[in-house]
């Protein structure tokens, strides 16, 4: 028996496949558990889900530990440069998608150095006028990502993440424009794209997207607003 949360998971699933018939490509659902407990992240897990994302690195370093290390940890809030080598201990943590700076990439550089890890990371960008949207401008995205290609050896880019306000499409545009700029400017390997919640990943997906990032209709509201 499915329980409610994943009957979810497969509605959200389906829909994505569905979706992604247009565009061909494989997207990979990220489920988004920030603010809830280890006991629903294991029901999702059971429903054959793997690649988690979350927002707050306490909350990261409290829970990943307490779950199976097969899952793929996707870190997706603003991460400070201080709390670097705290998110680095988690050896599950395989994404960071909201590097933002050239100064946070280095970071990061250093600690996978120190570890001798890798990890994959996408440039958070900022199109979004929103106060409270993250994310690099476009300037500082460019020199991420010359800094990755030419000095980096643990780092691996993969893509451009973006938040956008729920129902601008536009956005998602802009994204997939960005993506085709840089790879043509930088010489890149297709970048891929991380954009689309659980209010508008189907249109994300139309546009392009190769990874989503859904929370609430998998887990249900939030209670508090983040
Ligand atoms: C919370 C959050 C999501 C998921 O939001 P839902 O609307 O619950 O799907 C996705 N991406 C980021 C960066 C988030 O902070």
């Amino acid at each position: 028996m499915q329980t409610l949360l994943q009957q979810n998971l497969q509605k959200v699933l389906q829909t994505i496949v569905k979706a992604s018939e247009t565009t061909n490509k494989q997207v990979t659902l990220v489920a988004v558990s920030k603010t809830k407990p280890v006991e629903l992240i294991k029901e999702a897990y059971e429903g054959g889900q793997k690649h988690f994302g979350e927002n707050y690195v306490n909350e990261l370093i409290e829970k990943a530990p307490l779950l199976p290390n097969d899952i793929s940890w996707h870190f997706i809030g603003h991460l400070q440069t201080n709390k670097v080598s705290t998110i680095m201990k988690i050896q599950n943590l395989e994404f960071i998608q909201s590097v933002d700076s050239l100064k946070l990439a280095q970071k990061i550089e250093k600690h996978c150095e120190k570890l001798g890890r890798n990890i994959n990371i996408f440039v958070q960008i900022k199109l979004s006028e929103e106060e409270s949207k993250t994310g690099a401008e476009i300037d500082e995205a460019k020199l991420i990502i010359q800094e990755i290609i030419t000095k980096f050896k643990f780092i691996k880019l993969i893509g451009l993440m973006t938040i956008g306000p729920i129902g601008n499409k536009e956005i998602f545009q802009q994204l997939v424009d960005l993506a085709k700029k840089f790879e043509n400017e930088f010489n890149l390997q297709p970048l891929n794209l991380s954009m689309g919640m659980s209010g508008d990943y189907l249109d994300a997906i139309k546009y392009g997207a190769d990874y989503v990032r859904v929370g609430s209709a998998i887990f249900g509201e939030r209670n508090v607003k983040q």
